[in-house]
């Protein structure tokens, strides 16, 4: 291929639209490189499929979703691209958006193609050079400072293009399947760059299951709070719904605390406990389990805590209590009830497997964020080179935090390779 670009992006997920785009409105020739057949394939997938695109808020409370130390190396980005910039461009083009009471930002009735689709009219307006299924193999540098790109066509012919300035948006390393295998992070590092070891970040856990266990999958907790405890004392919480799973837990509360369990899990056995009962402490719910018991003597204690839990944890719930299932509450001596209780206070689950980093939405981990300058995503270490979203060392939390950081780690990506190369 002929080098006529002023600047590679590669990776056209989140943070590489934005950085091509915004690189091209900018007046620069903008290549941008992509491995699989579409743009946004990880968008695609995001939020179930709808798409959790931003979250709600001032750009404070948008930072409060990172670590303190990656929310100060976003904070200059999100200042300049926040929330409001990428709802405008959605809104602007015809999407309509809610925001739910917990602040996350979906589209209205509509899905993430609609946000794909809407994206990529603003790469082509701006006149990117797209080109699909190209799968970039390596970057180099020449002593000149300028960059050598070789990827794969789509005939699978290996080809070179060079130019002053690189973008990598390669993403992260988790749902490999949708493009992201980590491929940026051997390019850093031939660059010069320290890859900060990558883990699992909100992703599932699998758990030591016992005989009996895989028979929970598919039952749901609404608003429990799930605790890992690790050494004795407790290492993360987080309130919200669980789901059980063939292997072991999912859902809202299980992706809060994964990334706390995957870098704990490496020293030692970390145990997962649920609060079934959260807004009582443990002498609220003891009053309130001795008045049902009291009030109906010749009841089973299973349906008692029938009221309490979906019907198919109740044998497990009273095995953990060591309480026979057959027993009435006019029999439940003291011991027994306080043991019950107990349960429902810190459920203990037993201790975790594994955090699949495969199976989670983003990964912990990357490019070192020492080496990159916060003001303008250029690589400390290899001028010209730009690097941004998650292929950089930054997880945030569930509720659209991520999407938010691509976009606005490719919007200043973008905006500093156009004024490098003007
Ligand atoms: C199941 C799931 C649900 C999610 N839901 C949400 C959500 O609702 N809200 C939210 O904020 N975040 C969500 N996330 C996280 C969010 O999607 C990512 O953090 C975000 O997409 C990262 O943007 P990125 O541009 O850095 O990387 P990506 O969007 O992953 O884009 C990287 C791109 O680079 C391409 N690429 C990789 N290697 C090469 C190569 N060698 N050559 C050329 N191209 C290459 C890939 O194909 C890909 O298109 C979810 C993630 C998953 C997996």
């Amino acid at each position: 291929m002929q080098s006529d670009s002023d600047i590679i992006v590669v990776g056209a997920g989140a943070a590489g639209i934005i950085a091509a785009w915004r690189a091209a409105t900018l007046g620069a020739k903008v290549l941008l490189l992509e491995k699989t057949p579409r743009v946004g394939t990880k968008i695609l997938i995001s939020g179930g499929g709808k798409c959790n695109i931003t979250h709600a808020g001032t750009v404070e409370d948008v930072l409060k979703g990172f670590r303190p130390n990656e929310a100060r190396f976003i904070r200059p980005s999100v200042y300049k691209f926040p929330n409001t910039k990428i709802l405008e461009m959605l809104t602007d083009r015809g999407l309509e958006v809610y925001t739910r009471e917990d602040g996350r930002i979906f589209p209205v009735g509509q899905t993430s193609r609609d946000v794909v689709r809407i994206l990529q009219t603003y790469l082509v307006d701006a006149g990117v050079d797209l080109r699909l299924e190209h799968s970039v193999k390596g970057i180099t540098r020449d002593e000149a400072g300028r960059f050598s790109v070789t990827y794969s066509n789509p005939d699978g012919e290996d080809e070179t293009t060079s130019a002053a300035a690189v973008i990598v948006c390669t993403g992260g390393s988790s749902y490999p399947n949708s493009g992201t295998t980590g491929d940026g992070w051997q390019w850093a590092k031939s660059l010069g760059h320290t890859i900060v070891k990558v883990r699992a970040a909100l992703a599932p856990m699998y758990m030591q299951m016992k005989e009996g266990d895989a028979e929970r999958s598919g039952i749901a907790l609404r608003d429990c709070a799930l605790k890992a405890r690790f050494g004795g004392k407790e290492l993360a919480r987080w309130r919200g719904d669980l789901l059980f799973t063939h292997h072991g837990v999912s859902g809202p509360c299980v992706l809060g605390i994964s990334r706390e369990v995957a870098e704990k899990i490496q020293e030692g056995e970390v145990i997962l406990q649920i609060d079934l009962e959260p807004d009582s402490s443990f002498e609220q719910v003891a009053e309130r389990m001795l008045g049902l018991v009291s009030s109906a003597p010749r009841r089973l204690v299973s349906s008692v805590i029938e009221d309490l839990i979906p019907s198919r944890l109740v044998p497990a719930l009273l095995e953990a209590a060591q309480v026979p299932a057959d027993t009435l509450n006019g029999k439940l001596e003291k011991k027994a009830r306080n043991r019950l209780v107990e349960v429902l206070k810190g459920w203990s689950l037993g201790p975790v497997r594994t955090v699949p980093l495969e199976k989670g939405e983003v990964v912990a981990g990357g490019i070192s964020l020492d080496e990159v300058n916060p003001q303008t995503l250029e690589s400390k270490v290899t001028p010209g080179l730009f690097l941004c979203g998650e292929v950089l060392d930054v997880a945030g939390a569930v509720g659209g935090y991520n999407l938010q950081a691509a976009f606005a780690t490719g919007c200043v990506a973008g905006e500093s390779a156009a004024n490098l190369v003007a």
